[in-house]
């Protein structure tokens, strides 16, 4: 029997394992198969405070993970397959592994959107990626699209700049929705073009394996056009990693789970924390605060409980 398990491994769960192992309550980080979060898919991150020439996203975790550690936090590799919220103590299956815990933090974030395309869903991995930091290396000297308007392909289109030969960057408006200063650099880097009013509807060729090109169709006068390239960056945003609890915990209608008063959940001794509650800031620092008031609202919990 656990007091505190948290479920995630970003920086919403590590900062709530640091506040609960501070706390003295033991707790267990259950890492998830995105361990680390999306911090760790990241390269720079210039606007967490504390550090004046930025920290890379995955030196930040680790060290965030090591402050956990300190104070005795545990942490296990897996991903959560299966809970109860229904009765307390909460249970928690791990593949075999059966848990108990009094009180549970979720900060299972939220995961990248794809298009659905039948080809997308083939060539993942195969020359279409949702992480530019992850697969952008391979790219060297190449030609490739990102897809998306927002901050998110903006940041994916600026890295690959590092490697690829061209980014074009596929935005089904005419205008885009990423912030004032994304926008400027997106427009003082060369080697990024636009495509507006456009749609990939198609990417070739899951026969051989590898991409060789998208199939682009304009918004405006419904022509399709073939543009020849080597990778494609989905870009589109995130969806957040709720499936586990659907029917047991309250959801707004996208799937965050539902907070009130901090980081109470619909569910006595059940807190979430992170982007898995928060569709509006996404920032590592605000998902850390909401860990931290994850974490106070579980200690009060346990000591008001037992
Ligand atoms: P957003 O929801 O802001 O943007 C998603 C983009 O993808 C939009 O331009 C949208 O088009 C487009 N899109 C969505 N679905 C489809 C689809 N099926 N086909 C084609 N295009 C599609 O998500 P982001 O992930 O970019 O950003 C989320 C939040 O995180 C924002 O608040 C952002 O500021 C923040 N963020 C901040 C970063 C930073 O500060 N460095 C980095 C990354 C994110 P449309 O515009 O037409 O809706």
């Amino acid at each position: 029997m656990r007091n505190a398990v948290i479920i995630g491994s970003g920086c919403a769960g590590l900062t709530a394992a640091i506040y609960t192992a501070r706390a003295n309550l033991s707790p267990l980080v259950i890492r998830g198969v995105e361990a680390g979060g999306q911090l760790s898919l990241t390269t720079l991150v210039e606007n967490f405070p504390g550090f004046p020439k930025g920290v890379q996203g995955p030196e930040l975790i680790e060290l965030m993970k090591k402050q956990a550690e300190v104070f005795g936090a545990e942490f296990m590799e897996g991903d959560v397959t299966r809970v109860n919220l229904s009765r307390r103590p909460f249970t928690l299956e791990i593949g075999e592994q059966r848990l108990e815990t009094r009180a549970l933090i979720i900060a299972s974030g939220a995961s990248a959107k794809l298009l659905g395309l039948e080809s997308e869903r083939k060539l993942i991995g195969h020359g279409v990626s949702t992480c530019a930091t992850c697969d952008g290396y391979f790219f060297r000297g190449k030609d490739v699209a990102v897809v998306g308007g927002g901050d998110t392909a903006a940041e994916e289109a600026l890295f690959l700049t590092r490697f690829a030969n061209q980014v074009t960057l596929i935005h089904r408006r005419d205008q885009f929705r990423a912030s004032k200063i994304m926008q400027d650099r997106l427009s003082r880097n060369e080697k990024i073009k636009p495509l507006w009013n456009s749609v990939v509807v198609d990417i070739l060729d899951p026969g051989k394996g590898e991409v060789t090109a998208v199939k682009v169709q304009d918004t405006k006068n419904g022509a399709v056009s073939l543009k020849p390239l080597h990778g494609v960056f989905i870009g589109i945003g995130h969806s957040p990693n709720t499936a586990l609890f659907r029917g047991q915990l309250e959801m707004n209608e996208v799937g965050y789970i539902q907070t009130h008063e901090g980081a109470k959940t619909s569910v006595p001794g059940v807190f979430a924390a992170g982007d898995v509650q928060d569709h509006i800031y996404r920032q590592a620092i605000t998902a850390s605060g909401s860990g931290c008031m994850a974490a106070m609202d579980a200690e009060k919990f346990l000591e008001r409980e037992h």
